[in-house]
């Protein structure tokens, strides 16, 4: 493409696109083009040799799901918008897979009765369906995407352990091996259930997660919590906002209830901005509110401004008539887990849609505690591991272990009989890798202003061999030659061998992104080529009799 398509707004989903990598179909879902579909053969080649090697073996399950199996667990009636749903000519209901806790549960169940058939891992790369809210970013959030999912079985909580271990030193290696720069991160388990989880997160500015990590250690947790915490709704009809309130080195929810005199939980709505990279909390209250009015009688005596929402959006830019979730912004940052899963436990102030603050009280409908251990944590705070200092980083989430346990198992029954020949449900582990957003992470990874820039481990091909004039005799066949001594040494060969303008071709080159062009010109007559390396620039002429050594 000679235009970036204007919906485009990274790099790596320009860069994709413009050098034919995809292309979109309709919002989130994409074809890929010849090098897109070579990344992501390399991507699951390495993807499939570590689950291998611990153990996993490949299969491949249904997209279509029937409803049935989603209603056994209940995932029919919470998953919400995101799951894609059918109906068959008679009617009958479908899912199409967004992930296979329930499809993998009842294939087994129906298999493994057994604890001597224990432990179990199985995975497939597969396509996955959501409908995602806002897809965004080319192949970072599609509705339709290319995910590898695995599943193991146990007999034991250790069992699981290991599994879990195992699972962490593959991905490690997995993204190690893709040349990302990355951390394993601290998780929540949000939707999924279940204790124990690691994100893998590539650092990018353009990542959508914050982490915080500690800057001597190998502490890292993703904050998504606190932003799920403060994701309250926007204000509906009827309300408004009746105070911006700066808060300058206010750290913990008692402080900021300290600060203005009031209980978070008495304000129907608090928003938090970023006004200058200083966070300012926006408080909200609803005509119809029994606290109404002694939150405006707290607030009035501590105000440090009334806002409209005409003042809000002059002061921080953002329109709170209109808003959406409001993440919290990098600066403020919540550790305590326990805490948020308190307070996400609590129907009140969840992480759905429809519920707030209304009408709560914080004593009588849940405990004073649940946020008596929120903290915010600031960059340059001591790392909770006591081992360095906290700082902030931005994450692409490319990959996902959860110890889901028996969440699936216990409504599935799912069982086998134990040694003692006692039935247990299964116990269960989960570990999902984004097979196609790695594709878009690496793109964001590796690029300069010119185009792709892959490491030569990870590129769609080995060599691009671009003769300067196809028409020229001696070029045509220096190339030629060029391109089966290279193939037969099993060089992977992108031949430019269109009738175009040089400088078409060499910018072409530069967006592919190979690791090696070479340039067959002048002095073909001679067997004198150029060899130019994409991420440094650096050129040489080499003799085609050298070509193969030198290459190694
Ligand atoms: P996110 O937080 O980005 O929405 P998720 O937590 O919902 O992702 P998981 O259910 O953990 O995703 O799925 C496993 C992996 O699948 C994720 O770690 C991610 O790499 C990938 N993935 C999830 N949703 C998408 C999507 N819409 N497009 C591309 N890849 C995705
Ligand atoms: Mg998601
Ligand atoms: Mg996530
Ligand atoms: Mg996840």
């Amino acid at each position: 493409m000679r235009e970036t398509p204007a919906d485009a707004e990274i790099r790596s989903h320009q860069f994709l696109l413009r050098a034919g990598y995809i292309r979109q179909n309709t919002s989130g879902v994409y074809s890929y083009l010849p090098l897109g579909k070579k990344m992501l053969r390399k991507i699951e080649t390495i993807v499939r040799e570590e689950m291998d090697a611990i153990g996993g073996s490949e299969v491949l399950m249904p997209s279509l799901q029937q409803a049935e199996l989603w209603k056994e667990t209940g995932r029919w009636y919470t998953y919400g918008p995101e799951l894609m749903r059918l109906h068959d000519r008679h009617e009958r209901e479908f899912a199409l897979g967004p992930t296979h806790e329930e499809v993998i549960t009842s294939l087994l169940r129906d298999e493994i009765k057994s604890y001597k058939k224990l432990p179990l891992t199985l995975y497939q790369i597969q396509t996955k369906f959501r409908d995602e809210k806002r897809p965004r970013f080319g192949l970072l959030r599609g509705r339709e995407f290319i995910m590898k999912d695995a599943y193991s079985f146990h007999d034991t909580k250790d069992s699981l352990d290991a599994t879990y271990e195992d699972m962490k030193q593959a991905y490690t290696n997995i993204f190690t091996r893709l040349g990302l720069n990355f951390r394993a991160v601290i998780a929540d388990s949000g939707a999924i259930g279940g204790k124990d989880t690691h994100e893998f997160m590539v650092l990018s500015d353009i990542g959508e997660d914050t982490i915080a990590y500690s800057d001597s250690s190998d502490y890292a947790a993703n904050i998504e919590m606190a932003e799920v915490r403060m994701d309250y709704p926007a204000p509906e009809a009827g309300e408004q906002p009746i105070a911006k309130v700066e808060t300058p080195g206010v750290r913990t929810i008692s402080e900021i209830s300290e600060f203005l005199g009031v209980q978070p939980a008495d304000c129907v709505k608090t928003l938090v901005f970023m006004v200058d990279d200083e966070p300012v909390i926006v408080l909200c209250r609803g005509d119809h509110d029994v606290n109404d009015i002694k939150v405006k009688n707290a607030l009035d005596a501590k105000v440090v401004e009334l806002a409209t929402p005409e003042q809000v959006k002059e002061a921080t830019g953002t329109d709170i008539g209109s808003l959406g979730p409001v993440k919290l912004p990098t600066g403020l940052k919540v550790i305590a887990d326990h805490a948020v899963r308190s307070m996400r436990n609590a129907v009140t102030g969840a992480n759905e849609d429809g519920y707030h603050f209304k009408n709560v009280n914080p004593e009588k409908d849940f405990s004073a505690d649940a946020y008596e251990d929120l903290r915010f944590i600031m960059e340059g705070d001591p790392s909770p591991d006591g081992v360095g200092t906290i700082k902030f980083a931005r994450g692409i989430e490319v990959g996902h272990i959860f110890k889901l346990g028996t969440t699936y198992s216990e409504p599935m029954d799912g069982k086998f009989l134990d040694n003692n020949g006692r039935e247990q449900p299964y116990i269960m582990g989960c570990y999902g890798i984004g097979v196609s957003r790695i594709l878009a992470a690496m793109a964001e990874q590796f690029h300069d202003d010119n185009g792709l820039a892959w490491a030569k481990e990870m590129a769609p091909a080995d060599i691009h061999l671009v003769p300067v004039n196809i028409k020229d005799d001696d070029q045509r066949q220096l190339a030629d030659d060029l391109y089966h001594l290279l193939t037969s040494y099993r060089y992977d060969c992108l031949y430019d061998d269109r009738a175009e303008r040089a400088g078409v071709k060499f910018a072409d080159a530069d967006l592919i992104g190979l690791p090696v062009r070479i340039t067959v010109g002048k002095k073909a007559a001679e067997g004198i080529v150029e060899v130019k390396f994409r991420k440094t620039g650096e050129t040489v002429e080499w003799k085609k009799e050298e070509l193969t050594d030198k290459l190694r």
